[in-house]
């Protein structure tokens, strides 16, 4: 392991079992995290990150969308997309919930109605008026599940964005060429995800090379949301990973 400035920190014990901490102030023996690394952007707790199917990395207290921490300090834009995306995925379930809701009692109603009218049969015009009445949660939940379904899509798109941004943040802060097993290491992820957020940044600087450095989208990341990123290049000052 290395220690690098930033928010790597020197091996210390750890306070809750005397292991020993690696430069970013892990536990190898009880998995209790000390260094600012670990320091969630989203909810300010000092904690773990663990893999999960929807976020990749989740912070062990908030449950929020996380990068693995690394020798090299996530950027603030990096922590804007993580609370974009855990934003859009609150909107998501809530809609999809009230979507939920208003399709059951759209139904509820549907049979209220019809036993009513089977019951009482009365004119035709206020038949329809009951059914048509009765149509109107149902058009409700329609729209909820379409917000859903954007909701949806802005989360996913902000989290590749966060993603990507990290990729280009560790890339940057390497003198050499970061290869993907590296970037794969330092990301926790497989080398095959690694390598395809590498052709990203690879993309983008060569984007950035050619047209300056006004606004760089990132279409591929993006997703359908088309969220446009402003050309933060990282700082190089960051200093370089060390090996
Ligand atoms: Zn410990
Ligand atoms: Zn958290």
């Amino acid at each position: 392991m290395t220690s690098t400035a930033g928010v790597a920190r020197q091996s210390e014990a750890c306070s809750a079992c005397g292991g020993s901490l690696d430069a970013l102030g892990h536990c190898a023996k009880c998995g209790a995290v000390f260094g600012e690394a670990y320091r969630c952007p989203l909810c300010g707790a000092l904690a773990d990150v663990e893999r999960d199917s929807r976020l990749y990395y989740r912070c062990r207290v908030c449950g929020g969308p996380r990068i693995p921490p690394s020798p090299i300090p996530i950027s603030e834009a990096e922590v804007q997309r993580l609370k974009a995306a855990r934003s859009e995925q609150f909107k998501a379930v809530a809609f999809r919930v009230g979507a939920g809701f208003a399709l059951a009692s759209s139904a509820l109603s549907l049979l209220v109605t019809s036993l009513v009218l089977v019951a009482t049969t009365p004119a035709l015009f206020a038949q329809l008026a009951a059914l048509i009445a009765c149509l109107v949660p149902c058009a409700l939940a329609l729209f909820a599940f379409r917000q859903a379904r954007s909701h949806s899509r802005s989360f996913h798109a902000a989290l590749q964005q966060a993603w990507f941004l990290a990729a280009a943040r560790l890339s940057a802060s390497r003198s050499g060429r970061l290869t993907a097993a590296e970037l794969a290491e330092l990301l926790r992820v497989d080398e095959a995800r690694a390598e395809l957020l590498l052709a990203e940044v690879s993309v983008q600087d060569f984007v950035y090379a050619e047209s300056g450095p006004e606004r760089l989208r990132v279409p591929e990341l993006a997703g359908p949301s088309e969220v446009s990123v402003e050309a933060e290049r990282i700082d190089a000052t960051a200093g370089p990973l060390k090996q």
